[in-house]
């Protein structure tokens, strides 16, 4: 059986991401960080093991990847976000942003990749934002963030393909998930009158694409950045 680490599998995206996995025959390792209810109760609905590690610091995430054993399919998935003008944005919360987001995606793929190239296969599928191809005012760090994680997919891609492993990147638009909850119904109604479909993504959305992506029939496909944002970049 082959097995799935999704970062963030406790949240909106990233559980659906498990369910979806787990459907298709993955056992997959849910990780949480705070959400430790949520995982849990994941974890007992579908083929998953629960696993709390915080993606920021390199120590916990070595030894989680060493307790779980050989993992197949890694998907960096957890994040953050804050909405504020630059200059407002405390720079703790920056500091985080950037932590979480970008060097915690660089922190599991390290661990994961040694047992990959001994096994020369692999897949590594990193969750982006459409913010980070086309920033987004008052989201300043969190798009410098997704842009690096779009530039690290691109450059893992080349650096491990010769050793059978595909690095993808899905950079998804918006999706109505708890990072959104935050916004009125009058802001709904003005970000969806820019979203050429005229509808928000679901988490399924994305799972699919994860799918996809982690499924042989994306196997001539690396280093590419697939947009899942009813059309509001391309
Ligand atoms: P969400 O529901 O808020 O989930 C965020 C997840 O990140 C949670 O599972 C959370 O785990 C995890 N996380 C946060 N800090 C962590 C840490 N230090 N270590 C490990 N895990 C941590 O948000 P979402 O919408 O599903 O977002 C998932 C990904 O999609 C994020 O990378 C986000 O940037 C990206 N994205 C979302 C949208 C959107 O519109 N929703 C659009 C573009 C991209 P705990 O709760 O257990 O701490």
């Amino acid at each position: 059986m082959k097995t799935a680490l999704v970062t963030g599998g406790s949240g909106g995206i990233g559980s659906a991401v498990c369910r979806t996995l787990s459907e298709n025959g993955y056992l997959v390792y849910i990780n949480y960080n705070s959400s430790e209810k949520k995982a849990l109760a994941l974890a007992d609905t579908i083929n998953g093991i629960a696993v709390k590690f915080d993606v920021s610091d390199r120590e916990s995430v070595n030894n989680a990847i060493k307790s779980t054993g050989h993992i197949d399919l890694l998907v960096n998935n957890s994040g953050i976000s804050e909405i504020n003008t630059f200059d407002s944005v405390n720079p703790d919360t920056a500091d985080r942003i950037l932590n979480i987001n970008l060097r915690g995606t660089l922190n599991c793929s390290r661990a994961v990749l040694p047992d990959m190239i001994h096994n020369k296969s692999g897949v590594i599928i990193n969750i982006a934002s459409m913010w980070g191809e086309c920033g987004a005012s008052c989201e300043v760090d969190y798009s410098a963030s997704k842009a690096g994680v779009i530039g690290f997919t691109k450059a893992l891609a080349k650096e491990v393909a010769p050793s059978g492993i595909r690095v993808n990147c899905i950079s998804p638009g918006f999706i109505l998930t708890d990072m959104n909850r935050n916004f009125s119904d009058e802001d709904l109604r003005m970000i969806k009158e820019d979203i050429p479909l005229g509808i928000f993504g679901t988490p399924e959305n994305i799972a699919d694409s994860v799918m996809f992506l982690a499924s042989d029939k994306a196997s001539f496909i690396t280093g590419q950045i697939l947009g899942v944002n009813g059309g509001m970049v391309i």
